[in-house]
């Protein structure tokens, strides 16, 4: 599990900033472990916000909910500079489903990491073809910490990384519950 390497606040109230990433395949529990460091950051009484696109809204407007139906209050934004008017003066950023933001992610969240935020980004690293999804490589290049989790294969109870698609379309981004994806692992992705 994850441990937080240095949560204490620097002299002067302000935090030492970093990024975090946490990624992996659809079912591998990516949000729940976004949520549980969140809301431990809650429970610390440190100011959080958490963010998510706007074109996720598969469970609800304005939380972030795990397939478990965990879920955490957080702000739908447009564009990935949007994160940067609403996250004012918080110690911990959150921002989930992070491959589905525009380009400028990147820069979104060097910049609130330089300004000593603690960042906590989550998000698909692969799509349906097995290919890395937006934006996902240069965040984890510019994270100081990165943790890959893994779903469990549908077909062998195998290690999962893979998010197969169980239906024939072809666009890249569709959002989808249980009987749109299953999780696989390298072999039975590939099994004809
Ligand atoms: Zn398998």
């Amino acid at each position: 599990m994850f441990v937080e390497p240095h949560i204490g606040r620097e002299e002067g109230g302000k935090g030492k900033g970093w990024i975090e990433l946490i990624c992996g395949s659809m079912f591998s529990g990516k949000t729940e472990e976004l949520i549980r460091r969140l809301n431990r950051a809650l429970i610390a009484k440190q100011k959080i916000e958490i963010f998510k696109p706007k074109l996720d809204t598969r469970y609800d407007e304005s939380e972030v909910v795990s397939h478990n139906k965990t879920k955490i209050r957080s702000t739908p934004v447009d564009f990935a500079e949007d994160i940067l008017l609403f996250s004012g003066n918080s110690e911990v950023v959150g921002i989930d489903e992070a491959q589905f933001f525009d380009a400028e992610i990147v820069n979104v969240v060097n910049t609130l990491a330089d300004q000593g935020k603690r960042v906590i980004i989550a998000g698909l690293d692969m799509d349906f073809s097995g290919k890395a999804f937006g934006s996902m490589p240069e965040l984890m290049a510019i994270a100081e910490y990165v943790t890959k989790v893994h779903a469990i294969c549908v077909k062998c109870g195998g290690i999962a990384s893979y998010s197969y698609r169980l239906s024939e379309e072809k666009q890249k981004v569709m959002l989808g519950e249980k009987d749109k994806y299953e999780p696989r692992c390298r072999k039975c992705f590939n099994a004809p």
